[in-house]
């Protein structure tokens, strides 16, 4: 059977008066039903504008899908009408983002804001909306959810404000869930929580989750497979363990050596050597040439394809094969 989410070497500019930035440059991957799916990469990789076109929700202009497909279901979603999206997105994917309080109405109740749903996509009336709203606030653990339920997002710390983001997502029973950084701005043990709570949700309603995140700690328990993202594109796919155990490229070997030995918990991204590429002027030939202790002649010059070095491994280095060996 095909995947729930395939997306097909994707690809979105930003145009604007200062010029052309390359967001995503090549992004492939699939997730299917009760499957997590990591997206890993640093900030400004490319991970929250690939999400965002996958959900049709890039603002035009400046933002625009210029080449891939995003099939869901086997269908199309770039070739949707903004309707069509609508209702995909409404009733069948959903997002939570990092920042709860900015994507929460503060003059509504969250016990509004959740039955809103209810009424506008079930019909329900106020007082069987609300009841759902309750039980959607029990579901996620917050406690007292009865009285809780007439309280404000401000009235919320951080992370249970992210469970009734949560709650919100999944109020509809979408088919795909996407979580884009959902614990970077909560501390250590809410972070712990909140990717239980996910991961038992995904489990309980079978539905498939893309995470996004640049915490290796995060996603080491929780995901089946994950896409690696450099400037922009897809440099290294594969399941969770191979990729830990014997990283195809060198950036992910790096981000895999920046994880403290002791426990996995912490790991950041950002601690490799060297900078991002800005995605306006990204380097010619391995995007990754400038950072890579590797690099040779032909990667100044010439841009690896993305290939298979492995069963079931794929990766955009020249010297994938040597490298998942750990011959190079
Ligand atoms: Fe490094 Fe070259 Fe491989 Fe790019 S292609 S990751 S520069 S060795
Ligand atoms: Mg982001």
């Amino acid at each position: 059977a095909a995947p729930l989410l395939e997306v097909r070497d994707l690809r979105v500019e930003y145009r604007t008066s200062y010029g052309l930035t390359n967001a995503v440059n090549g992004l492939s991957y699939a997730v299917d039903r009760g499957e997590t799916l990591a997206i890993l990469g640093e900030s400004g990789s490319g991970k929250s504008v690939a999400a965002r076109a996958v959900l049709g929700i890039i603002e035009s202009p400046p933002g625009y899908v210029t080449g891939g497909e995003v099939l869901f279901d086997e269908v199309d979603l770039l070739r949707l009408s903004r309707k069509q999206m609508r209702r995909v997105r409404g009733e069948r994917m959903a997002i939570v983002f990092q920042d709860a309080l900015t994507a929460l109405n503060p003059v509504f109740t969250v016990g509004f804001q959740i039955a809103e749903l209810f009424r506008v996509h079930r019909g329900l009336s106020k007082s069987d909306a609300t009841a759902k709203a309750v039980e959607l606030l029990d579901r996620v653990r917050i406690p007292n959810a009865r009285n809780r339920v007439h309280d404000y997002p401000h009235e919320f710390s951080g992370g249970m404000r992210q469970r009734v983001m949560i709650a919100m997502a999944i109020a509809l029973e979408p088919d795909l869930l996407i979580a884009d950084e959902p614990t970077t701005a909560l501390d250590v043990t809410v972070q712990a929580q909140i990717m239980a709570l996910l991961a038992e949700l995904r489990r309980d309603l079978g539905m498939g989750l893309v995470l996004i995140t640049h915490d290796l700690g995060v996603v080491a328990e929780v995901a089946d497979h994950a896409v690696v993202m450099y400037a922009g594109r897809g440099i290294e796919y594969g399941s969770i363990e191979r990729i830990f155990e014997s990283p195809a490229h060198p950036y992910t070997r790096a981000l895999m050596r920046s994880i403290p030995r002791a426990d996995q918990k912490g790991g950041r991204l950002e601690a490799i050597d060297g900078a991002p590429p800005n995605l306006s002027n990204i380097p010619s030939g391995c995007e990754f040439h400038p950072r890579c202790p590797l690099a040779t002649q032909l990667c100044v010059t010439d841009r690896p394809e993305v290939v298979e070095v492995a069963p079931g491994r794929r990766t955009a280095c020249h010297y994938g094969e040597e490298v998942v060996k750990g011959e190079r």
